[in-house]
């Protein structure tokens, strides 16, 4: 939006002077929007944006349109914590785990217990996550599907089985399997997926024990948590020009020196404010890419089973009424945070010490 703004008369000026028309342009149609929290807004949202899919914004600080739900079951895969309604994604994100689970069935692994992806419609959430905001993120357990189908009761309470030792954060050896193994090989082999976020401790059994191609070792990421499930996500898809991509992963396979700062104390101090806010706690509709505000406003489709996607066509378009178009600007139009806030503008991954995020089922 601002870079647009062109003037002999001095940048500046012109873009203080549009910013503040546009400031209170906003607090006279919405008086509160703005101070709203995002993660309530987006939150309390049951249906996608009946729209063509686009992402907008960074996986951390955005939204998505044209959102579609994984099926609870498939013959390869059933969906966990139904209640939370997170089982949506861009159309690219779900067809590509349906995909996962068919390829990972055939490698051996007997289906895969899908943890949370996104919100209808993405966002902040309200609990757990501070990516998972632009549909291109998804958790997947590292437990394999029981061979008996799960009731609904049991995808509620059935607790994972933790893969890495608290104390040594080294895999616990006796659950370990070269399924497992497989399974991340399988999901980083796709050319859509950019990294896959496990424990450090995953990240150094497989660095240990890896023989022959060790070049899809690039993609997996250690980080704080992700000791029962794994974190897939994908790049920016085509069609969404305010989607914010993330840099690329370096070239080597990461067990040297990035891996080493894991097993040093340095990572696991103690959180010296453990009560002080989150980002999404924190984050308004302001600090969103402005056309988050339109995602939130667009129609729904009739049900969620017109949303939910069953192989081919995307569904959504057939369902929608007629949809609002999405502004496709890129996504500049971002209030300016706190510098304190600065976590907002990328998942921090290596030398950033944040409180590990540990809510049941992250
Ligand atoms: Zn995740």
């Amino acid at each position: 939006m601002m870079s647009s703004v062109r003037s002999p008369l001095g940048s500046g000026t012109i873009l203080a002077a549009a910013f503040g028309l546009a400031a209170l342009a906003g607090l006279a149609a919405r008086p509160a929007a703005a101070e709203e929290r995002a993660k309530d807004l987006f939150g309390a949202e049951k249906l996608p944006a009946a729209t063509s899919a686009q992402s907008i914004g960074f996986y951390s600080k955005g939204c998505f349109a044209g959102g579609v739900a994984i099926p609870m079951d498939g013959p390869t895969w059933e969906v966990m914590r139904p209640s939370r309604n997170r089982r949506w994604g861009h159309p690219a994100m779900i067809a590509l785990i349906e995909k996962l689970s068919r390829d990972a069935a055939a490698d051996g692994w007997p289906g895969l217990l899908i943890g949370d992806i996104s919100q209808p419609r993405g966002g902040p959430m309200i609990s757990g996550h501070a990516s998972h905001q632009i549909g291109l993120d998804a958790d997947i357990w590292l437990t394999p599907m029981p061979g008996r189908p799960l009731s609904m009761a049991q995808r509620e309470n059935m607790s994972a089985t933790l893969m890495v030792d608290e104390k040594t954060h080294l895999v616990k050896d006796a659950l370990w399997t070269p399924q497992h193994t497989n399974l991340l090989k399988r999901a980083a082999s796709y050319p859509e997926v950019e990294r896959i976020l496990v424990n450090p401790g995953i990240k150094k059994k497989l660095c240990d024990t890896v023989k022959g191609d060790r070049s899809w070792l690039r993609k997996i990421r250690p980080f704080w948590g992700h000791d029962y499930h794994f974190h897939m996500r994908i790049g920016c898809q085509p069609g969404s020009p305010g989607c914010k991509a993330q840099e690329a992963t370096p070239g080597d396979d990461g067990c040297g020196k990035p891996l080493a700062w894991w097993f040093t104390e340095q990572p696991w101090r103690p959180n010296k404010n453990p009560d002080a806010p989150k980002a999404r706690d924190l984050m308004t509709m302001a600090n969103l890419p402005r056309e988050c505000r339109a995602v939130l406003d667009a129609p729904g489709p009739a049900s969620v089973e017109a949303a939910t996607y069953h192989g081919g066509a995307v569904p959504v378009a057939v369902a929608a009424p007629e949809p609002e178009a999405l502004p496709t600007t890129t996504a500049s139009g971002t209030a300016a945070l706190p510098a304190s806030m600065n976590a907002f503008t990328a998942t921090p991954e290596v030398g950033v010490p944040v409180p590990r995020p540990r809510p049941p089922g992250n």
